[in-house]
């Protein structure tokens, strides 16, 4: 959809020195040929590795075959791919049957399961006990890996957290604005990155409960679920402001 905005954001990314990696959901995969030629040109402008998902959310809109095609070109380059699936505790036992439908496509592939972060739509959808195991406020940490996020209009986040869209005040900046070299000096200056990075996202909890500033459940999936509750209300991320300085 925005074809020439991504070869030109992964030459100048490449340029600037940066790794970069590109997550699909592949619904541009059709063709195998089509595939091929397009991950070609990607690679040839730097694109180090590429990420797809496939799931049984993902299986009602995208056909496997889009995601095989996928897997099978960016081998057949020799492009690094990796494949996400998302699960849900009542319909496990449908991976192996979206493995089985991805075919020898997965062979040599990274797959990573993950526990479904409930947002959005999802809220009124999934059942609350239907998601991974939660765990309690202490245990839970910002899981920042220094994979920088550039949305579809140039707005930069400091993760790829599922629940980005939430957490507005996350951005770090618009490359359409600022040079990527720039925005990448300036993520841990920026509120509120640079302070959960500093001092924890537990321990912000922590900040919030002493000062009564909104009621927090005990327990929550990971810590981007804490950090999306927190920094989603405006009035919260002010006074936090104000109170971490
Ligand atoms: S805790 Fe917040 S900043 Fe850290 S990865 Fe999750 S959403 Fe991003």
């Amino acid at each position: 959809m925005y074809y020439d905005e991504l070869k030109q954001i992964i030459a100048k990314a490449t340029q600037e020195g940066f790794n970069v990696t590109c997550l699909t959901n592949s619904f541009w995969c059709d063709e195998y040929e089509y595939v091929i030629k397009r991950l070609k040109e990607l690679k040839a402008l730097g694109l180090k590795e590429i990420y797809t998902s496939m799931d049984v959310f993902h299986r009602e809109y995208i056909s496997p075959n889009k995601v095989a095609n996928l897997l099978k070109a960016s081998k057949e380059i020799g492009l690094a791919c990796g494949l996400n699936i998302l699960c849900v505790k009542s319909r496990n036992q449908e991976l192996f049957s979206i493995l089985e439908e991805l075919g020898d496509a997965i062979f040599n592939v990274k797959v990573s399961v993950f526990p479904l972060n409930v947002v959005g739509k999802q809220e009124e959808l999934i059942q609350k006990n239907d998601v991974a195991d939660e765990v309690s406020i202490s245990q839970l940490k910002c899981k920042f890996n220094r994979v920088l996020l550039i949305n579809y209009d140039g707005d930069v986040y400091p993760c790829c957290s599922n629940y980005i869209k939430a957490i507005p005040c996350l951005k770090v900046g618009n490359i359409y604005e600022a040079s990527i070299k720039d925005i990448v000096h300036s993520v841990t200056k920026k509120f509120p990155f640079g302070k959960i990075i500093m001092n924890g996202i537990c321990n912000i909890a922590g900040v919030v409960k002493e000062n009564n500033l909104m009621t927090l459940d005990d327990t929550y999936i990971d810590g981007c679920q804490l950090c999306k509750d927190i920094f989603s209300k405006e009035h919260v991320t002010e006074e936090l402001k104000k109170l971490l300085g």
